[in-house]
């Protein structure tokens, strides 16, 4: 077991001395999901291996997922893991997203402490010793990464995502924070936690959250990717906040409630007002033009409310499956 972690660069023992005697020095797995990420893992395992020389007495495993890749990430990732002995690797069958890539990563990773960051550079390898020091030193179970600009972003994508954490801090009791990065490391309890929660809809934001433990934030200013193109188009992004608000809040549920009981307050007023009109005047109702605007807006309002059932039985449709969350073509043993 005392395996020797050399990113090459930097060849260390993986027993350190406490006074007279000998421990296994604690290791930090570094989770990383890759899709269609052959231009930039040379340069990410280059930066990681600058920076793990500078941890400490800590080893290092890197588990790169390779998340169903169409270009040559695959073949990158084998030369990787050939080259490093500290790089596990697991591939996917096809592309399950990002949220179960980070889950493969959490359940193959052994360390003691586990961060999970994007290949791409935009989460700076640069702050590992201060995540690992809030962690390991400073109590808390865990360090994450908010970005305080949102730089280089498209404007209409920064608005929408500052909308996107009001409207879900306002109606949901998990409080996100806004610009906050999956880039995290996490201490073994809270890895544990994550790891025992086993929904088919997983909105990683939301349960880092959940599962409570105190969190350090650490600030940086938004970095852009250092090769390739992002792979969050504005319509799987929407889908993803969806997710997020069917699974952290049931309020649109009591909203629907709420709407259609205003509706029956309102027609209760037509109701009588008319009834009186009728009854007092003998005045035959001419409002063609309005019954159709009510009409129309009344069966628009019970699409809209059907439509959030449907959300939350689509999703409870997908979990009652019980599908597994991914399926591993191939790993490095
Ligand atoms: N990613 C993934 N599966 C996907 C989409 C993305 O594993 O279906 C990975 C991707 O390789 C990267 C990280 O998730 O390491 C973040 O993706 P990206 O940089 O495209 O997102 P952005 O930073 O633009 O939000
Ligand atoms: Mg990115």
């Amino acid at each position: 077991m005392f395996q020797a972690c050399p990113m090459r660069a930097g060849f260390f023992l993986a027993i350190r001395k406490v006074g007279v005697y000998y421990e296994l020095m604690p290791l930090l797995s570094l989770v990383v999901p890759c899709y269609n990420e052959q231009e930039v893992l040379h340069l990410f395992m280059e930066e990681l291996t600058r920076v793990a020389a500078t941890l400490g007495d800590v080893q290092t495993e890197v588990i790169l997922v390779n998340d169903g890749s169409s270009d040559n990430t695959l073949a990158v990732i084998r030369e990787l893991a050939g080259r490093y002995d500290c790089v596990r690797y697991i591939s996917f069958s096809r592309n399950f997203g990002k949220e179960s890539a980070m889950l493969a990563g959490f359940a193959a990773a052994k360390g003691d402490y586990v961060a999970v960051m994007d290949a791409d550079l935009q989460d700076p390898p640069a702050l590992l010793p201060d995540m690992l020091r809030a962690v390991r030193e400073e109590g808390f179970d865990c360090a994450g990464t908010r970005r305080i600009t949102r730089k280089g972003e498209p404007p209409i994508r920064s608005f929408f995502a500052r909308m996107f954490y009001r409207l879900i801090n306002l109606i949901s009791h998990t409080q996100l924070v806004d610009g906050a990065r999956d880039y995290k490391l996490l201490s073994r309890k809270a890895v544990n936690a994550l790891l025992s929660m086993p929904e088919y809809n997983r909105f990683s934001k939301g349960l880092y959250e959940w599962i409570g433990f105190r969190t350090k934030w650490l600030e940086f200013q938004n970095v852009e990717r250092v090769a390739g193109e992002t792979k969050w188009s504005f319509w799987k992004l929407f889908k993803y906040s969806l997710e997020g608000i069917v699974a952290f809040t049931t309020f649109p549920l009591a909203l629907a409630s709420v709407l259609g009981m205003l509706c029956i307050l309102v027609a209760l007023v037509i109701i009588v007002t008319l009834s009186v009109r009728q009854i007092l005047w003998h005045s035959s109702v001419d409002g063609w033009t309005s019954l159709v605007c009510i009409i129309v807006l009344l069966s628009g309002l019970q699409l809209f409310c059907a439509g959030i059932i449907g959300q939350y039985i689509s999703k409870m449709y997908m979990e009652i499956k019980r599908r597994p969350h991914y399926i591993i073509a191939e790993q490095s043993e």
